[in-house]
C-alpha cells in the first residue's frame, strides 16, 4: 500500500471518530438543525475522502472523470438522508425526528440498484457506468456503515441487523475504498479482456 493510500485510510478513521464526537458529543449536539448540518457535512468528508482513496490504485482514468466522480460520490454519501424529507414530507427538522428509515436507508435496496449498475455496465460494455456503480457502492456503504454504528443495517425484508460495533465501523470506513478498488481491477480485468477477445475473435472471424 502506497504512502498517500496509508493517510487517506487513517484520515477516513479518523474523520469518523472526530466526526462523530462533534455530531453527538459536542455542546452543539443539543441543536437539532447543527446535529443534521453537521452529520451530513460528515456523510460528505467520508464519501470524498474514500472516492479520493480508491482513485489512488490503479485505476485508468482521466483526472477530470475522476474529479467529477468524486464529486458524485460526496453528494451522494450525504443525499443519502433526503429520505429523512420524503418520510417526513416536510422539511423541518421537528417532522424529520424519530422517523422511521426511508427507502435510501435500505441496504437491499442499494445492493439490488448495484447489482442491476454492474450487470447493465456489463452488458454495454461502459467503463464509465462500471466506475460510476463503485461510486454507489461507496457512497452507500460508507452511509449505511456509520449510521449502522447506531442502528444497525437495515436488510429488507430480514429486519436490521444489531448496530456495528464502533472498532468495525470505523476500521470498514478506513479499509473498504481499498477494497473495492482491487475488486474493481480484478473484475475490469476479466470484463475487458472477455470483451477484447470477443472483439479480436469477430476481427478474425
Ligand atoms: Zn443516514
Amino acid at each position: 500500500m502506497r504512502f498517500l493510500q496509508i493517510i487517506l485510510s487513517l484520515s477516513l478513521c479518523l474523520t469518523a471518530i472526530t466526526g462523530d464526537y462533534i455530531v453527538f458529543e459536542s455542546k452543539y449536539s443539543s441543536s437539532q438543525v447543527f446535529r443534521a448540518f453537521a452529520d451530513s457535512s460528515v456523510h460528505a468528508s467520508i464519501g470524498l475522502l474514500s472516492a479520493t482513496l480508491f482513485f489512488t490504485h490503479e485505476i485508468s482514468i482521466s483526472r477530470y472523470a475522476s474529479v467529477c466522480n468524486i464529486i458524485f460520490c460526496t453528494i451522494l454519501s450525504s443525499f443519502i438522508d433526503i429520505d429523512h424529507v420524503m418520510e417526513a414530507k416536510s422539511i423541518y427538522l421537528k417532522d424529520m425526528h424519530n422517523l422511521k428509515r426511508g427507502i435510501f436507508h435500505c441496504t437491499t435496496f442499494w445492493l439490488i440498484v448495484s447489482l442491476l449498475f454492474i450487470l447493465y455496465s456489463y452488458v454495454v460494455k461502459k467503463l464509465n457506468i462500471y466506475i460510476l456503480t463503485f461510486m454507489i457502492i461507496i457512497a452507500y456503504t460508507s452511509h449505511h456503515i456509520r449510521d449502522g454504528n447506531r442502528r444497525g443495517l437495515w436488510l429488507y425484508p430480514f429486519g436490521h441487523t444489531p448496530p456495528i460495533s464502533k472498532f468495525i465501523y470505523v476500521a470498514l470506513i478506513g479499509i473498504l475504498p481499498n477494497i473495492y478498488a482491487k475488486i474493481f481491477t480484478y473484475m475490469e480485468n476479466g470484463f475487458y479482456r472477455h470483451n477484447v477477445v470477443n472483439a479480436g475473435y469477430k476481427m478474425v472471424v
